[in-house]
């Protein structure tokens, strides 16, 4: 007989609602959650098709079932037992600590975690160890959306809904491509666009994507040129009477030093640096100002929606609080329909961010630079101090690591060798590391074959806990199944691990013991300690207990004791989460990017992703089916520019940056502007005759881009690298 266990969907931030299908120990099957207000039922090609990467004859060979350790480095991993391995790792940490400092270790973590492991993961590094180098792939992919936020509204609070969609008469979408990279969510717009025809949708990116073919105005924009875009937008509204002066006045900041930035970005000088007609960039100003209806005595309400495009970027803070202030310029923030909406990426990345797993934030949205915080913090967990020194980003890490300043790594549910910009420089630092544990599901990744230790852990369908969607949205993720062979939860391994280490530092005088630091015994008791580390701040989630999701089903947060649900929408009354109620301008004018083309690099690549893959594909690669949509790597790029260079498709080119090469098959794709490239980021070892600048072998599309960051959110530009490309003369 079928049971179904009702969870969430582990791939991005849409956080659909699933039921998960069993037969005894078997997931058999999985469908949408009808009752899920993510998405009501529906599921993606991803979703649908996740009880099929559960199947014992796939799961059992891509799975790492058994803790392992390698003897040396390129030998062959030998099974080991749980305590071995553990003892093992606590000794080696243990060692660094010692002789060279806290500051000697890193933890690198993923947004596929749960909200639970993250909060132990945190405590570990920043109560136990005593250490801020604690960084996640959620660096490179939300933590310029984290800093916009945090900069204007004075908060890491995305403050619309999903249900916004509908009530919109604008959608002004940067850097996005919803109906690959959030399909459930972009059944949404379709819907709102059917059923309300008048609604405007406007969309920036450089390619014209399957969402830009859905707009009403596409504007492809040159990669990194967007802040020069916002500000001739806010040019255009205020010389035209379209900006909302009372609300400026009434609920913001700053507004002059911005409308001083502005004054020269007029829309000709925007059309240049852009690279669009001038008439579109009035019409996209003109659309934003007044919701759809063109005029601003009928303002309606406009949300825009952003993802990568705005924050895998040199100057991704910027970019983000530029679209922030055109909101705030027009009052178009705060009621339905309206604000600025992040799309996260990932299925956790805002869980990760509630607990404070950034190498710069504590817990609960809480500052690591704030010493009130600090101390607070440290009273909860009840160690002496929270460390003062910044943390580590991702780059920063594994440049320490290759540098011999970080050397010991622990790598949790992510696969750095292969998602990384500058993939030489991460490969170089595991290489150079003298101890890295691997703490994975499965064991294919390309960073499997760099760690001294891996330790199985479970994934979808086994694992208990929490996680936060795109509009904060908490939800249960259930165990259906029991963990296949020694299989252990991430958080458990991590207070495991935990209670090892803090008996070998007290052994070794570094630390005093602190056995009941980490003594968890289950997910909710995790969790509770985290509801109860946010009383009183932005996100409060003291009234939300497991037993409350499980009657009320998932909920918005802030939602503190006594608030009988959870909160959809933030800001209705016009008070920020500043110290004075104000939300902030940002005044930081357009910038270039990090690595501008020239005549030795002539074209530039852009990377994104797939609508039926997932990352670095452990999973969605084991499932023929996903690979129907697109089969095989290739570099795109315009027709106009494969003629330019000799090139058919199919050809086989050599493309390269200043830090790697790559060989790929060239596809023609019209849609790409001149000079503009593209290729997938999931593709790993599927590349062909991958290098790096000393010939030593790489796989993907990072051994091209480039490890440059914004210097406020630490987000490297993944968007943006310049390349050159040589067709192969096979011999
Ligand atoms: Fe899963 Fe995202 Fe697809 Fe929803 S849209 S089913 S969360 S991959």
């Amino acid at each position: 007989m079928a049971e179904e266990t009702r969870s969430t969907c582990p791939y991005c931030g849409v956080g659909c609602g699933v039921l998960i299908q069993t037969e005894g120990a078997r997931i058999t099957g999985v469908r949408g959650d009808p009752a899920h207000p993510a998405n009501f039922g529906r599921l993606c090609t991803k979703g649908s098709t996740l009880h099929l990467t559960a199947a014992p004859a796939i799961a059992g060979q891509a799975r790492l079932l058994a803790p392992a350790r390698r003897p040396a480095r390129g030998a062959e991993t030998q099974a080991i037992g749980w305590d071995e391995a553990l003892d093992e790792a606590a000794e080696r940490f243990a060692r660094v600590i010692a002789e060279d400092g806290p500051d000697a270790v890193g933890f690198y973590l993923s947004g596929q975690l749960l909200t639970e492991d993250y909060y132990v993961f945190n405590k570990l590094a920043k109560g136990l160890v005593g250490t801020n180098n604690l960084d996640t792939n959620s660096r490179l992919c939300m933590s310029s959306a984290v800093a916009g936020y945090k900069k204007t509204l004075g908060a890491d609070a995305p403050p619309a809904c999903y249900d916004d969609v509908k009530d919109a008469g604008c959608l002004f979408i940067a850097g996005s491509n919803a109906a690959w990279a959030h399909p459930i969510f972009f059944r949404r717009i379709e819907d709102a666009k059917r059923a309300n025809p008048a609604m405007k949708i406007v969309v920036a990116d450089p390619r014209r994507t399957d969402t830009a073919e859905f707009a009403d105005l596409h504007l492809p924009l040159q990669p990194g040129s967007d802040v020069m875009l916002f500000h001739a937008m806010l040019h255009v509204m205020l010389r035209e009477g379209w900006a909302d002066e009372a609300f400026i006045a009434a609920h913001t900041q700053g507004f002059e030093a911005l409308r001083d930035t502005v004054r020269d970005c007029t829309p000709e000088r925007a059309g240049e640096v852009c690279g669009l007609p001038v008439a579109d960039i009035v019409q996209a100003a003109r659309l934003f100002a007044t919701g759809g209806s063109g005029d601003a005595a009928r303002r309606a309400p406009t949300l825009s929606l952003y993802c990568m495009g705005l924050n895998q970027s040199s100057h991704g803070t910027d970019k983000n609080a530029a679209l922030i202030g055109l909101h705030l310029a027009t009052g178009q923030i705060g009621r339905p329909g309206a604000g600025p909406f992040s799309l996260t990426g990932q299925p956790n990345a805002m869980g990760g961010r509630e607990v404070g797993g950034l190498s710069n934030l504590l817990p609960a949205h809480r500052d690591m630079a704030n010493a009130a915080h600090r101390a607070e913090v440290a009273a909860f967990w009840g160690v002496p101090a929270i460390p003062a020194t910044p943390g580590l980003s991702a780059i920063e890490m594994f440049r320490a690591a290759a540098e011999g300043r970080v050397r010991a790594l622990w790598i949790a549910c992510t696969n750095p060798a292969q998602s990384m910009p500058d993939q030489a420089l991460v490969r170089r630092a595991l290489e150079r590391c003298e101890f890295v544990v691997l703490q994975e599901a499965y064991a294919t990744t390309a960073t499997a074959a760099f760690a001294d230790l891996l330790l199985p852990a479970t994934t979808w369908g086994e694992k208990d806990g929490t996680v936060t969607n795109s509009e904060r949205r908490i939800s249960r993720v259930r165990p259906a199944v029991p963990a296949p062979g020694e299989a252990r939860h991430d958080w458990a391994i991590a207070a495991d691990f935990g209670q090892r280490l803090q008996a070998r530092l007290a052994l070794r005088g570094v630390a005093p013991p602190r056995p009941e630091l980490l003594l968890y015994h289950s997910p909710e008791q995790v969790w509770n300690e985290h509801r109860a580390t946010t009383a009183g701040r932005d996100l409060d989630i003291t009234g939300l207990s497991y037993a409350l999701l499980d009657q009320l089903g998932p909920q918005q947060w802030p939602m503190p004791a006594g608030q009988p649900a959870g909160t959809p929408r933030l800001y209705q009354d016009g008070v920020f989460a500043t110290p004075d109620g104000r939300a902030r301008f940002s005044a930081e004018p357009w910038r270039p990017l990090a690595e501008t083309r020239d005549a030795d690099w002539p074209y530039a690549l852009n990377t994104g992703r797939l609508r039926d893959q997932w990352h670095g594909m452990s999973r969605t690669g084991t499932l023929g089916r996903l690979f129907g949509h697109v089969a095989e790597p290739a570099l795109q790029m315009a027709p106009h520019d494969m003629a330019r260079e000799g090139l058919a498709a199919g050809d086989l080119v050599d493309v390269a940056s200043r830090r790697g090469s790559a060989v790929l098959p060239v596809q023609p794709d019209a849609t790409l502007a001149p000079a503009q490239t593209f290729v997938a980021m999931h593709w790993g070892e599927e590349f062909l005759g991958g290098r790096d600048a000393r010939g030593q072998a790489l796989a993907g599309v990072n051994a091209l881009t480039t490890p440059a960051f914004c210097p406020t959110s630490k987000q490297p530009e993944l968007k943006h690298a310049a390349v050159r490309i040589r067709r192969l003369a096979l011999p």
